[in-house]
């Protein structure tokens, strides 16, 4: 990556940082200036190696991210480590996939900063939905089929008070619906969405691993989703999206970085696919 301009980044404050969807040139400018210039960074497991190669040698880094069929460390431990690393007057940077607002727990990192005293300063990435529906060619929003947006979770924190997510009143809404975390209530989630209303022929899309290598994805109905996801071995970090627009997709609008020369001219030609 090219080096962006030298700045300061001032110690005790602590960074939360999004890291963007996969694609290390994905990476905001403001991102990598605070990575280069962190003497910690506390990072997540989606966060691209190519972005972490980018910490300074001397940096300490703390890797606090769940893997598959591992438990991640409790919020509560992460919190009381960013207050701790923050207090010794290091320069921290909190560095998470995708957005640290989207779903990304940096709400309760900043909430157990800000309570403490220990400013915050949030640099936005590009969420994971943006990066599927770019990936996919997927416009999330179309003049002619929806004027709404709509993110969710398909994993819901199992303390929280209140109710789950209505999916049935998600149906109504004529938006589009970006899941994320839905994949292991897959059945569940285009269940209760059909059951709301949504017709079972309803476009929907799952990407896996969009902006990264081995991105894969599967275009289907909200009917015939689970099954086809199923068949194709469809696997995390995977993101659905159900609505009209998952079948409005130009072939031009493809994301086409990060693939190679032979699947560029494939996507190119219509029906080389
Ligand atoms: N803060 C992150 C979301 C963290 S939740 C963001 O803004 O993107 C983790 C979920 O995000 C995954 O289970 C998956 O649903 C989605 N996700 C993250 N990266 C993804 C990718 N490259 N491709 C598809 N889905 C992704």
């Amino acid at each position: 990556m090219s080096p962006p301009r030298a700045s300061h980044i001032h110690p005790s404050v602590v960074y939360l940082v999004g890291a963007g969807p996969g694609d290390p040139e994905l990476l905001t400018l403001k991102a990598l200036r605070l990575i280069r210039a962190a003497e910690v960074v506390v990072y997540d497991y989606l966060v691209a190696p190519e972005i972490l190669a980018e910490i300074p040698p001397g940096c300490e880094r703390v890797f606090v991210g769940k893997q598959a069929g591992h438990v991640c460390r409790p919020q509560a431990e992460i919190n009381a480590l960013l207050v701790a690393l923050a207090r010794q007057g290091k320069k921290v940077v909190r560095l998470k996939g995708g957005d640290p607002f989207v779903f990304g727990r940096g709400g309760e990192e900043a909430e157990a900063l800000a309570a403490v005293g220990i400013p915050v300063q949030v640099v936005p990435g590009i969420t994971a939905a943006l990066g599927a529906a770019a990936a996919a060619g997927i416009p999330l929003t179309h003049r002619a089929y929806t004027s709404a947006l709509v993110f969710l979770t398909g994993h819901e924190c199992p303390g929280k008070p209140g109710q789950a997510v209505r999916w049935r009143d998600y149906a109504r809404l004529n938006a589009t619906l970006c899941i994320y975390m839905g994949l292991h209530r897959l059945a569940a989630i285009t269940r209760e969405l059909q059951e709301g209303g949504l017709s079972p022929d309803t476009p929907a899309a799952i990407i896996q691993a969009a902006t990264m290598e081995g991105r894969r994805e599967v275009l289907a109905t909200l009917g015939d989703l689970t099954e086809r996801a199923g068949a194709a071995g469809i696997a995390s970090p995977a993101i659905v999206i159900v609505g009209e627009v998952a079948a409005h997709r130009p072939r031009a609008l493809s994301y086409l970085a990060a693939e190679s020369e032979r699947d560029v001219l494939r996507a190119a030609v219509p029906g080389g696919r």
